[in-house]
């Protein structure tokens, strides 16, 4: 296959070495090692050595997994007589089936059920909400800061923040407040797509003067008149008063006497609601140390503005004081700001190196020659030239790249362009894909290379006239030549074995043990499969689906059923010998949906009877997907395997587990064992399963401790999805499984896949993060690939870049339609180099960083102690912010912290993934739930990740109920809370509804349907249907918050002062968490000490 072929050993270019140290792609498939010569050719067909599947003649393997049909006793070594009944007629053919069952107890003859007629039908999902509106591009960037106007008045050291050492200080102890149980557990992740929100926001507030700057301590409001640091230039400070001061001091600001409300000028959105929280007082004395009790109050001279002590007054030894959290950076004023400056215009993508719209705004993209940021985004658009700029920003350069997103209905999706037998036309050397970058010169007979310099000849089929300027005549006929992101369809060349695919196939892999019979679950799955196979994937106007459906039961052995079309009643055979998993029949086991309905409707009927009875509680995992594995191989196809599984499994068989669950090493060295899998066979499986194309869905529904970070291992690196469920109740939980379950179902897949990022000479990628498997160092290989994954790759330089040049990619990802159509699907992006720190600084994205940063820390708790992680990342962040401001900032006190625009949310994003549950858990977060957020995590895309770590909190009863739109968010702090308040939070994976003590009887009523608060049932997941406006509203807000995630969202109501509050407050990120977490005050002020002491 071609995406990895690279040139012969041709130098400069980042992705063309020859070999692949590391890896070794021998060990696929169990072949012995070594078949594979280290060919820099890639991983399909034929000169491939690496991706062959077949096992080398002589391989151990007792039924050639493949074919055959192991219809012969002799080769089924089960101990057990089952299988060996089976003549070779008997498993095809005939209606008899009686002789198999044996093996389960409560199973029953295949018997004359009725063929149950299809029912109703799965809702269809609406991935995208009201379509956005437009941006508008404006470059607001400049620097912002937080400085600290106070400059005087600050200590220069820390001014009484003890010494934190570190965050991670603050970590330890976990107050066991006993109400996480509930923990929300299965909440999947937020696939979902970058489309913001629908809302629009009120239209008030002006853009943000294009720096800005801060004064830390100081909180005064906004805008303070007499700024004693030095402003940048450009920044305007007296500018439009921005909502949201930009300057802030930082250490902590005086402190304001209890209850002092900030009431600044236009300052942020007043809290909501003052008094009774206790909230912000009581972080203040957070985790940096001591000092800072209550202030004296420092009379100021600007009434609004009570802090400032530094001010023109006579700076006074400030005691420390905190913050107002009103006057540092707000995730809602800036993501407001984006949405009224950006919101209204098209991004069009024909500049190089443009930052996009914020992933919360809504926009429509008009592709002209970049991808749209729905399919990449950008740590920064603009490159340093050096490695040594690099390095000292040390601003990862990322990007975050969803090469199949979905897009919303007004914008086209990749053109398809055919070139013929010769396939897709690509540069000689570095393979990289024609794009529109590409140079042609020589009157059009030859281009060169936009990413190696290679001149190469331009086919005489493909030969087309220069205009005037240089430019091809047909350029914009060709999607090539003028789009950002296109398909080529691939030839057989780009195809395993050199033969075009087959279509795929989905296999249902039902675990009926006790516990899923027990919970209802068989039933409700065999239920909703009945009609869920009537909407699987299908491409283009295709009246069905191509993709052929099979079906396995299993607990301790598998059953395997024929559901051919010619059946009376499916036949089921059994294999007990799952030790050396084999499929016993080819022929009826994948089959066409609408050919095998009847058949298939009889099975689904029997299952749950069959095993209504079963006391097998013990199961087998890693057999389960040997068996969908061989199977696909069997049929030559690829395809994916749902598995539906309850338990521990710990039957003996391959990847037996045992439960080695122990919080007691949560903060120690070996804390870290808690995520990586106790075994390496599941690796091993993972690795066929790749090879084979064979990607794989996990939904778990677990009672206590599966070891999702060993099940998870398959999912992941096959760039499958993991669903959790934990205490399954069909009463509780049916919605929220069916919901998911339709989703993942019907949603379109690329199988087989191959993902290649090149990049123009001077940087190449290093490092990739996502659900993936890579073999050597380039290619990312995934057996499956959908619509919600990311894959984030980072970039290191490897020479310099030039600035007038720029600095390009191109991600092209070859993968087997739904349909089984072979394809390539190119996406290019021109960023721009500078040599100007400041130039970076402009054009980077808060966000993506986050994902970034995220995805890394993540992935480092696999191999570090976790607090190593965790200081890790707040270095990172302090160096960033410490270049920035020795580089980029006009000079000014030390007292100032000073935030680049563009990263002034860099802190309270960064504190939100330090005490995510993964880097610092709470004392109910179970491993189980860490290692599911870890991968879950891992391919979420930049929208999924903002709202994941800095939840939505909406509050219900402040707009209008007529208002169409979203109410505007506010502050996720128990601060910002009003008793007399209905909010909604939501994080991608959760979804509470919290009801203030004082809520309004009439409130209450017509939302509940109850006459008083406390008659509302906590813990409730449905809202009553009732007919009255804000009933109707709620209920249909909930639902447009569900249709914007790609997972659903179990709702949880709320009630103040409820135990069940502590829950909800985890997500309050603003605060200090109850697992030692900072609030965000703490840690920027922690965050300027760190940053104070790298300048000193
Ligand atoms: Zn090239």
């Amino acid at each position: 296959m071609n995406v990895n072929q690279s040139a012969p050993p041709l130098p400069p270019f980042g992705q063309s070495q020859p070999v692949y140290p590391g890896y070794h792609q021998s060990s696929y498939g169990g072949q012995p090692g070594s078949t594979a010569p280290t060919t820099p050719s890639g991983a399909y067909n034929g000169p491939v050595p690496g991706y062959q599947q077949t096992p080398p003649p002589g391989v151990s393997r007792a039924p050639p997994s493949s074919e055959a049909p192991p219809a012969s006793t002799a080769q089924a070594p089960c101990g057990q007589a089952a299988y060996g009944q089976f003549g070779q007629g008997d498993v095809q053919n005939g209606p008899s089936s009686t002789v198999q069952m044996q093996r389960f107890p409560g199973s029953q003859p295949f018997g004359s059920v009725p063929l149950a007629p299809v029912v109703s039908q799965p809702t269809v999902l609406q991935p995208y909400g009201p379509p956005p509106t437009s941006a508008q591009v404006t470059t607001q960037l400049a620097g912002m800061q937080i400085s600290g106007a106070v400059a005087p008045a600050l200590p220069p050291v820390g001014l009484g923040y003890g010494p934190p050492t570190s965050l991670a200080s603050a970590s330890g102890s976990f107050p066991n407040s006993g109400l996480y149980g509930s923990y929300p557990q299965g909440q999947a992740p937020p696939l979902s797509q970058a489309q913001g929100h629908l809302g629009a926001q009120p239209p008030q507030r002006s853009a943000p003067p294009q720096a800005s700057s801060f004064t830390s301590p100081a909180s005064g409001g906004p805008r303070m008149p007499s700024m004693t640091g030095p402003i940048l230039s450009g920044q305007g400070f007296g500018g439009p008063s921005l909502s949201q001061p930009n300057h802030v001091s930082s250490p902590p600001p005086q402190a304001l006497p209890p209850g002092t409300q900030m009431t600044g000028p236009p300052g942020p959105p007043p809290p909501m609601h003052s008094s009774q929280q206790p909230g912000y007082q009581l972080q203040q004395n957070g985790s940096f140390g001591p000092g800072r009790g209550p202030q004296p109050n420092y009379g100021s001279p600007y009434p609004g503005a009570p802090t400032f002590g530094s001010q023109p007054g006579p700076p006074q030894p400030l005691p420390p004081k905190r913050l107002d959290p009103d006057a540092i950076p707000s995730p809602i004023q800036v993501i407001e700001d984006d949405r009224n400056n950006r919101g209204s215009e098209p991004f069009v993508t024909g500049a190089r190196g443009q930052v996009p719209p914020l992933v919360t705004t809504n926009f429509l993209v008009k592709d002209q020659g970049n991808a749209s940021p729905r399919y990449i985004r950008c740590t920064s658009y603009n490159i340093p030239c050096t490695s040594d700029m690099a390095k000292q920003a040390q601003v990862p350069l990322a990007a975050v790249i969803k090469p199949l997103a979905r897009l919303p209905p007004e914008e086209a999706s990749p053109y398809v362009v055919d070139h013929g037998e010769s396939g897709p036309l690509r540069c000689n050397r570095c393979k990289a894909y024609m794009c529109p970058f590409m140079q042609f010169v020589e009157g059009g007979r030859r281009f060169q290379c936009c990413f190696c310099s290679c001149i190469n000849d331009v086919p005489p089929q493909y030969f087309q006239h220069l205009d005037h300027t240089g430019k091809r005549v047909d350029a914009y006929d060709r999607p090539e030549l003028s789009l950002g992101s296109y398909e080529f369809l691939a030839t057989v060349d780009y195809c395993k074995n050199n033969k075009f695919p087959s279509p795929p196939a989905f296999i249902f892999m039902i675990d009926v043990s006790y516990n899923a019979i027990r919970s209802g679950l068989v039933r409700l799955l065999c239920e909703e499969l009945k009609s869920l196979i009537d909407f699987l994937p299908r491409e283009g106007g295709a009246e069905e689906s191509a993709i052929r459906v099979g079906f396995v039961t299993y607990n301790k052995v598998l059953h395997f059923y024929n559901v051919k079309s010619s059946l009376a009643q499916p036949q089921m055979m059994v294999v007990s010998d799952v030790a050396d998993m084999f499929v016993p029949l080819l022929d009826g086991f994948l089959v066409n949906v609408s050919e095998s309905r009847a058949v298939i409707t009889s099975l689904l009927d029997q299952i749950p009877e069959m095993f209504a009875d079963t006391r097998e509680t013990e199961t087998v995992f890693a057999p389960v997907i040997q068996a969908g594995m061989e199977a696909l191989k069997a049929a030559e196809c690829a395809g994916k395997l749902f598995l539906f599984h309850t338990s521990l499994p710990i039957a003996e068989a391959p990847g037996k587990l045992k439960n080695r669950d122990d919080r007691k090493l949560i903060n120690t060295d070996k804390e870290k064992t808690l995520f990586q899998p106790q075994t390496g066979a599941y690796q091993t499986l993972a690795k066929e399963c790749v090879a084979q194309g064979c990607c794989v869905d996990l939904f778990l529904f677990p009672n206590q401790y599966v070891d999702v970070a060993t099940l998870s291992v398959v999912p992941q690196l096959t760039g499958g999805s993991v669903y959790k469920y934990a205490c399954f109740q069909v009463e509780n939980d049916q919605e929220r499984f069916l919901s998911d379950l339709r989703r993942d179902v019907q949603k379109v897949v690329g199988f087989d896949a191959v993902m290649r990022v090149r990049t123009s000479t001077g940087i190449r990628a290093v490092d990739f993060f996502g659900a993936f498997y890579m073999s050597n160092t380039t290619d990312v290989e995934l057996a499956g690939l959908d619509g919600d994954k990311t894959v984030t790759v980072e970039f290191k330089h490897d020479d310099r870049l030039n600035e007038e040049s720029g600095a390009l990619l191109q991600c092209a990802l070859l993968y087997t339609s739904c349909a089984g159509q072979r394809r390539l699907r190119i996406h290019n992006l021109a960023l721009n180099c500078c040599t100007q720190l400041a130039d970076l600084y402009r054009n980077c994205e808060t966000d993506t960083l986050i994902n970034y940063m995220a995805k890394f820390a993540y992935r480092g708790v696999l191999n570090s102690p976790v607090k190593t992680v965790r200081d890790t990342l707040i270095t990172q962040c302090a160096q960033i912010l410490a270049c920035y401001r020795k580089n980029c900032a006009s000079p000014s006190s030390a007292g100032q912290l000073i935030l680049p625009e563009c990263m002034k949310l860099l802190p309270v994003y960064l504190n939100c993934v330090l005490k995510s549950d993964v880097l610092q858990p709470g004392a109910e977060v179970t491993t189980d739930d860490r290692a599911y957020v870890r991968q879950l995590v891992t391919s979420m895309d930049v929208a999924e990740t903002n709202v994941f770590f800095y939840p939505r909190l909406l509050p219900l009863t402040k707009s209008p109920i007529e208002s169409a739109t979203e109410p505007p968010a506010v502050r996720a702090s128990e601060e910002r809370l009003s008793n007399g308040d209905i909010y909604l939070l939501e994080n991608g994976l959760n979804l509470f509804l919290w009801v203030g003590a004082s809520v309004q009887q009439g409130v209450v009523q017509s939302l509940f349907s109850v006459s008083s608060f406390s008659q509302i049932t906590s813990g409730l997941s449905v809202l009553p249907v009732l007919d009255n406006p804000l009933s109707k509203k709620v209920r249909g807000l909930i639902d447009s918050l569900r249709a914007q995630r790609s997972r659903y969202m179990k709702l949880i109501v709320v009630k103040q002062e409820d135990k069940l509050e502590m829950l909800f407050k985890h997500f309050l990120v603003e605060d200090k968490s109850l697992s030692g977490g900072a609030s965000y005050v703490d840690f920027l002020c922690h965050m300027h000490k760190e940053i104070r002491q790298l300048l000193s």
